[in-house]
């Protein structure tokens, strides 16, 4: 349950319109803010978070770089529920938070976006100046030769090699993955690499697995000349989007969030709106009439 179920529609309006002005001002106030986005960010474009409002897992924790690497059964099962994961994701669109936060690149506010979401929607929304903080779903890369394939690709020869496999979506989860309904995973083919016959992965950042070093180093430098931190949609349960923020607040960067629930990082907060991100950004843009 959200938090808005026991809130008047005037109470709402009055507390989102209340968020918006603020977020607005901090915007104004720090040209150059450093964005992150989370889960919660994509949430109103079909996407959904990984976490409730304590910042606990909504659903079974998700797979272990170990788990993919070390059994053969576990990447049928991964292949055969992102098989039918990717196509509900690559028909998502971008919402109110990416366009906003796109037209505000453009206009200055925003002067780097760090993304801890795979699903390329600020992009396509836009923004420019972006870090896939774990990589992005639309890419599949060879573990053994290094050779990378576009995900249309690798998914029309997955979808080839299974045409008769049964697989019915339950329930889509924000890394692309689906719970299935009574698959038959070990009848289920995966391609191997063209080139060599390596396993074939997709190139985000599994759990378990470290984001590669010169990723996090350009997040480091974009942080150098920020001004300011906004957080989007994120509890910063994972560490690896956490540790800018604790670097900002140690820098004494003011720092902003905008979470419908608790964030690992709120009491480094000089402001927290818990509000639903679309919502907020779509209002926020009243007060940016020219971006
Ligand atoms: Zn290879």
């Amino acid at each position: 349950m959200t938090a808005t179920v026991d809130r008047s529609a005037e109470t709402l309006t009055a507390s989102l319109d209340a968020g918006a002005e603020r977020i607005a001002a901090f915007l104004t106030g720090h040209r150059d803010t450093l964005v992150l986005t989370g889960a919660g960010c994509s949430t109103e474009s079909g996407i959904p978070d990984y976490r409730d409002e304590n910042g606990d897992w909504k659903r079974p924790q998700p797979l272990q770089l170990q788990e993919f690497l070390g059994s053969e059964t576990v990447r049928r099962r991964y292949w055969a529920r992102s098989l039918a994961g990717w196509e509900a994701l690559r028909l998502s669109q971008p919402n109110a938070s990416h366009l906003a936060l796109a037209r505000l690149e453009t206009a200055g506010y925003v002067g780097h976006l760090v993304t801890q979401n795979v699903d390329g929607l600020h992009q396509q929304a836009g923004s420019r100046k972006v870090t896939d903080l774990h990589g992005r779903l639309d890419m599949v890369a060879c573990l053994n030769c290094g050779r990378s394939l576009c995900r249309e690709v690798f998914q029309a020869r997955l979808q080839a090699m299974n045409e008769t496999h049964e697989h019915r979506v339950a329930a889509l989860a924000p890394d692309g993955d689906a719970e299935l309904d009574a698959a038959d995973y070990e009848t289920f083919r995966v391609p191997a690499c063209e080139a060599c016959g390596g396993v074939l992965k997709p190139t985000v950042v599994f759990f378990g697995e470290s984001v590669p070093r010169t990723r996090v180093q350009r997040v480091f430098d974009a942080l150098e000349r920020a001004r300011a931190v906004l957080v989007v949609g994120s509890s910063l349960m994972v560490y690896s989007g956490y540790r800018f923020v604790r670097a900002a607040a140690e820098r004494g960067l003011p720092i902003a969030a905008v979470n419908l629930g608790r964030t690992r990082a709120d009491d480094l907060l000089a402001l927290k709106v818990r509000e639903p991100c679309a919502a907020v950004f779509d209002r926020l843009m009243r007060y940016f009439p020219t971006t």
